[in-house]
């Protein structure tokens, strides 16, 4: 993203060394777990449920099935001890993305400052938040708070945004009803009020095999996927060309993508089978399911040829992942908290999704503003800035400030 105008309210001279940074040691202990999202994040947790019991503040953990993972949702009390109601939650996925195959030139887990910046895993993705909202934990401990705050720490977004919906049911179920959520997913700080919606989905061919000089003979798998593929690319220009548009976005249109095709074995068979995987980032007023439906419909056209042949022929789909959309109104009170935290007078909408859908599905309207370009995410040498970290400590101290002040 690029930074506008308004972001020179954040600005203050940027940290001269990681060592001026309240959170320093705070990102070295994060980005010194490997949180893989295919590994366990416990060691995390438990350290951090550790610093906040040192603290006096209690965790609430959920976990995965097979307790391999956990998330983490603590309070920090007002001063009359209002947990439940109100307060700002301050969110962030500990689990970071794999390393596998790429040239880092410095230890991927540990946090290595080089010149004006942080270079390691998970520092702008997003664990450089995390920390820097941790380290404000003993200054709010000993404020007046006049509302209460959160930590709502995820596990399993990158594969699909899974673990929080159990955090999310659990606070739900415990009637906390805090004013709204702030994910601190790397905006460069700017704030963000939008974000499509992503579903996934497989669509599965189930042809006739037949000797490739005997084609009549067979249903080839291969190419009735590949003409749903086709289908599935002119609904995408008819989005591009035609469709309802929100010039705010980067890409200001739904999107329809395929990015997975397997199918046949060689190529004298008629292939039975092929199988590809879609996916639909959709604008708030564009529903995917409308989408599918309209694919299942051309979809269903091939059936009486296939079934001819042979009646076991079909094709299938399935959903792969839902992660909502969200858009919170301009004058919603978390809205407002960002805009005082940040300085920023403008709003941004972006096309990836995050967490921050599923938490406005459950009532609490949630703001995505946090250090560091989304473009150092998942890429070798991740990195943050200093200045970064340093704008996301002065949104915390601003933050303090809010919170003491009565409203
Ligand atoms: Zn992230």
């Amino acid at each position: 993203m690029t930074a506008p105008a308004s972001l020179s309210r954040l600005r203050r001279a940027a940290p001269a060394s990681a060592n001026d940074l309240r959170a320093w040691p705070l990102i070295r202990t994060l980005v010194g777990f490997d949180t893989t999202s295919r590994d366990s994040n416990l060691a995390l947790i438990e350290w951090v449920q550790d610093y906040l019991a040192e603290h006096g503040v209690e965790s609430h953990l959920t976990f995965d099935d097979g307790a391999r993972k956990a998330n983490l949702f603590a309070t920090l009390a007002a001063r009359d001890g209002e947990t439940l109601k109100g307060g700002v939650v301050l969110s962030g996925h500990t689990d970071v993305v794999p390393v596998d195959g790429q040239p880092w030139d410095t230890p991927p887990f540990e946090a290595t400052a080089i010149d004006d910046r942080i270079h390691g895993r998970g520092t702008a993705d997003m664990k450089g938040f995390i920390a820097t909202a941790l380290a404000f934990v003993p200054e709010w401990c000993s404020q007046p708070l006049t509302r209460p705050v959160h930590f709502a720490l995820s596990y399993d977004e990158e594969v699909g945004c899974i673990g929080v919906r159990r955090l999310i049911a659990d606070v739900a179920a415990r009637g906390l009803s805090p004013t709204g959520c702030i994910i601190g997913e790397p905006t460069g700080m700017e704030l963000v009020i939008a974000h499509k919606g992503k579903h996934s989905f497989r669509c599965r061919v189930r042809g006739h095999e037949a000797h490739s000089s005997l084609t009549p003979h067979g249903v080839n798998a291969v190419q009735i996927a590949c003409e749903i593929v086709t289908y599935l690319t002119g609904i995408a220009r008819g989005f591009r060309d035609e469709g309802r548009f929100d010039g705010a976005y980067d890409v200001p249109f739904t999107t329809v993508h395929t990015g997975v095709i397997h199918g046949g074995t060689a190529l004298n068979i008629v292939p039975r089978d092929c199988w590809f995987d879609f996916e639909v980032r959709h604008l708030p007023f564009d529903d995917p399911q409308d989408i599918l439906d309209e694919v299942k419909a051309y979809a269903e056209r091939f059936l009486p040829e296939m079934h001819a042949v042979d009646p076991h022929t079909g094709i299938e789909f399935e959903q792969l992942s839902r992660s909502p959309g969200m858009d919170v109104d301009h004058d919603n009170a978390i809205v407002a908290i960002a805009k005082c935290c940040s300085g920023s007078t403008t709003t941004g909408k972006v096309s990836y999704s995050t967490e921050a859908g599923l938490f406005h599905d459950a009532s609490m309207p949630a703001v995505i503003c946090g250090p560091g370009d989304i473009a150092q995410a998942h890429q070798p040498n991740e990195w943050i800035s200093l200045e970064q970290l340093g704008h996301c400590e002065t949104f915390m101290q601003r933050l303090t400030h809010e919170l003491v002040t009565p409203r």
